[in-house]
């Protein structure tokens, strides 16, 4: 069977199968320990948490915030820093929404919670036309209600739980659908300047996120509830993304990095560099953009203006 002599045979040990409860167990903490890494650097390179900080954590009941109360309360424990976290649900009254679920996980686990109950599907229903994606306006209601409510409570923190994918996914929406170079950041000041909203799991990969959440067991409440499809254009870019993956794995990690490496000497936006400086002899004038439009330079005909161009 084997051509090693019956000595090496003698000393090697003995393998024991592994069993699977004890293989699970030993991939559950390894995968749990690479998202407390994942989201502790995203904390430390975003500055999301600071000492004093009062954490409103967004738990909608999908695998997502779910995920992100449990790593962060997991990173409470040892972190260098003092913070609270508050666990937040906005109940929108979808039909068949189980109220009961959310607060019955968040007592089981003793975490400081509340449910907020505001019948924005009712709004949704009415005013967008039968069809239609409902989520756009569903997403800004829900904002609406919940910043109020860290207005009202004195939360310095909103946690959201979008992930590396859908980080990528929302630059590549703007990209085709927007002609802009933007994403969702990692920490963002709401447009009336009175919130700061961080994302902790800007860094976590969601095929991660889905295998903890399933090996959790998290009550996961589903997200049709409401009848909407998702969105077409995200699920095309979704739909890019995964064949991207699959055709070459590692380009959405190779992306997402990029994200955070940007350089805008190597692109074309003259807001963000100050192309018109480079190389440019001190007192040398600017150019004259008028007399570039119009074809002309210092009130003379230009040689060839656009339109003569053969
Ligand atoms: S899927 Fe339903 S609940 Fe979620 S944002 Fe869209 S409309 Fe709202």
């Amino acid at each position: 069977m084997s051509s090693l002599p019956p000595s090496t045979l003698e000393a090697l040990p003995l393998l024991e199968p592994v069993p699977r409860g004890r293989r699970r167990e030993h991939e559950l903490h390894k995968l749990a320990k690479r998202l407390r890494h994942q989201v502790g650097r995203a904390i430390a390179d975003f500055g999301m948490i600071e000492d004093g900080d009062k954490v409103m954590v967004c738990l909608s009941g999908g695998k997502d915030s779910y995920t992100m109360l449990d790593i962060l309360l997991q990173l409470q424990r040892s972190a260098p820093v003092k913070f609270e976290l508050v666990a937040v649900n906005l109940d929108q009254k979808q039909p068949g929404f189980p109220a009961h679920v959310l607060p019955r996980y968040l007592e089981s686990i003793g975490v400081a919670h509340a449910i907020l109950e505001q019948d924005t599907y009712s709004v949704v229903k009415r005013v967008v036309p039968e069809g239609k994606t409902l989520c756009s306006l569903c997403s800004r209601l829900r904002r609406g209600a919940l910043y109020a409510h860290a207005a009202e409570h004195g939360f310095t923190k909103i946690a959201l739980g979008h992930h590396r994918d859908d980080l990528v996914a929302t630059f590549f929406l703007n990209l085709f659908f927007h002609a802009k170079l933007g994403g969702m950041p990692p920490r963002l000041l709401s447009d009336d300047g009175k919130h700061v909203v961080i994302r902790p799991l800007a860094y976590v990969r969601e095929d991660d996120i889905a295998a903890y959440a399933e090996a959790k067991q998290f009550p996961i409440i589903p997200c049709n509830l409401c009848g909407s499809q998702e969105n077409l254009q995200r699920k095309q870019v979704k739909r890019m993304l995964e064949a991207w993956e699959k055709e070459s794995p590692g380009r959405v990690e190779n992306i997402a990095r990029a994200l955070g490496d940007i350089r805008p000497s190597q692109l074309s936006d003259p807001k963000l560099f100050d192309f018109l400086g480079l190389g440019r002899e001190g007192g040398a004038p600017l150019p004259d953009a008028h007399a570039w439009l119009a074809g002309t330079r210092d009130g003379e005909p230009a040689g060839v203006a656009a339109g003569e161009i053969a």
